[in-house]
């Protein structure tokens, strides 16, 4: 299954435009849904969330070693947002330049002055990889970036292997209908999340899921509110206008929303400049921020998840600040980083420059951004650079070693595309969770993955950015 599905398969028409159908219908059977572009906010009209018709290959060792590594990278994760030395370090150069991370990072400056008012951390992340393909034919695992805030797509990757299990077997292969993973993040997100809102203890306190204004992708949330309602814990769904319309802190500083008090934050919102479309919703973040209720994540774990953070990772000793001692975990997530390298102001970021400028192709050059479809390739990377190399402009960006995954053959199911076979290119993910309540790691596992996969004509861009699609593993 290495090749993947046989050519045979892949160039029958007939019998694809029947699957197409049989995993649509699939899709809709299963809840792997959308709300319909059109009406973002009405469950009126519906469609499939898109996906891909097979599942893609994916080596079994390479699979099992970023399930392994997850569990690292939570207590990274949490080290880091926990260390705001360095934390200020590195994000230096970045906030003198970028105003986004700049607004950020004040918020997180005001919280450990005024001292941090909750004990309980909630994380719930995903860390991206591809799958590089050596010259020598050998695959290995790279991380892409890892989502400290609003990582998506654990709901709807909970019911994907239903859709892809089917089709297969009606395509006529049912040994590998078999091997498709179970996966349910969905019940592992939740499971935090519950873990979360006891430690708080209230009964009557809800979690409030803090909500963008457009709604489409509201399937994928409603999967973990439904998981939550199971163990009847109460949900809410507010955006930042309705914290900043009905939201306070009382003397204790618990949080009231619409007269509710709220147990925990969990932030599927505010991580792009965009999703603070005024003062007021700046001011609703910071009194989240302040409250006793649990955030998920925290400012500290927001600020971990940024670019400039993974490419300061990656500079030799780092993560040796944070595993003293740890040796084999040092290694274990350092196998997994691709070459990163800073523009910072100095003969540092002036290689980094000549580097770039001399070789475009084999980079990625990332804003401090997250979403999709921000990052510059090939020639642009030139014009950018050409602009900014004089100032410290550029030290808004980060510049990474593009990762060279192998192309398959697949077709992309999409609402309103025509049905025509893609050479692709995949991207997996796992979800993290972790619970901390003071010094104590009271929960730390891997729950779940997610493979999307997108058209190779594509440098970038994720589901929501209307690029990638939802697929499964098929590991040999
Ligand atoms: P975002 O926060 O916008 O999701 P990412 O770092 O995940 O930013 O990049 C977005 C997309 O760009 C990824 O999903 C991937 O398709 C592509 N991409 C990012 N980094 C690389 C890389 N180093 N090599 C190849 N493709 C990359
Ligand atoms: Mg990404």
């Amino acid at each position: 299954m290495a090749e993947g599905i046989p050519k045979e398969v892949l160039m029958n028409t007939t019998l694809i435009n029947k699957l197409a159908e049989v995993a649509k219908d699939a899709a809709l059977l299963h809840g792997v849904l959308m709300r319909a572009n059109e009406s973002p906010n009405s469950s009126e009209l519906v469609t499939y969330a898109p996906l891909t018709l097979f599942p893609t290959p994916v080596p079994k060792a390479i699979f099992l070693q970023a399930k392994a590594v997850q569990t690292l990278y939570n207590t990274l994760v949490d080290k880091i947002s926990q260390d705001p030395d360095f934390l200020q370090d590195s994000l230096a150069s970045t906030i003198a330049v970028d105003d986004f991370t700049a607004r950020l990072f004040k918020i997180h400056q005001q919280i450990l002055q005024e001292g941090r008012s909750q004990s309980i951390v909630l994380g719930l992340n995903r860390s991206d990889y591809m799958l590089d393909q050596r010259e020598d034919g050998s695959t290995s695992l790279k991380q892409i970036e890892i989502n400290t805030i609003s990582a998506s797509f654990g709901g709807l990757a909970s019911h994907m292997h239903n859709v892809h299990r089917h089709t297969l077997k009606v395509a006529g292969r049912l040994g590998e209908s078999q091997r498709i993973l179970d996966n349910n993040p969905a019940v592992g997100l939740a499971h935090g999340i519950a873990k979360a809102w006891e430690l708080y203890g209230s009964d009557r306190a809800v979690v409030m899921f803090l909500v963008e204004t457009k709604q489409q992708n509201i399937f994928d949330q409603r999967f973990i509110e439904n998981e939550l309602w199971k163990r009847n814990i109460p949900t809410l769904r507010k955006r930042f206008e309705d914290v900043s319309q009905s939201g306070k802190l009382d003397k204790d500083k618990k949080l009231f929303v619409d007269g509710q008090e709220v147990a925990l934050v969990y932030f599927r919102n505010g991580y792009m400049p965009q999703h603070y479309t005024s003062e007021q919703t700046w001011e609703a973040r910071l009194m989240i921020e302040r409250s006793l209720a649990v955030k998920c994540p925290d400012i500290g774990t927001h600020l971990a998840g940024t670019k400039k953070v993974q490419q300061v990772l990656a500079k030799s000793g780092v993560l040796e600040r944070f595993f003293p001692d740890q040796p084999q975990n040092v290694e274990q997530l350092r196998a997994t980083f691709a070459g990163l390298y800073n523009l910072d102001m100095g003969p540092e970021g002036d290689k980094t420059v000549e580097m770039a400028l001399a070789t475009p192709d084999r980079f990625v050059l990332k804003p401090q951004r997250e979403g999709g479809g921000n990052n510059i390739y090939g020639e642009e990377i030139c014009e950018v650079l050409h602009r900014v190399k004089g100032s410290s402009e550029r030290t808004a960006y980060i510049l990474m070693d593009k990762i060279h995954p192998k192309p398959m053959q697949n077709y992309l199911l999409r609402r309103n595309s025509p049905l025509a076979i893609s050479s692709c290119l995949s991207e997996l993910g796992f979800f993290g969770v972790y619970v901390r309540h003071g010094k104590d790691m009271v929960m730390n596992d891997c729950v779940g993955h997610l493979l999307r996969t997108k058209s190779s004509e594509h440098s970038d861009g994720g589901v929501n950015a209307g690029v990638a699609v939802l697929d499964n593993p098929l590991l040999y």
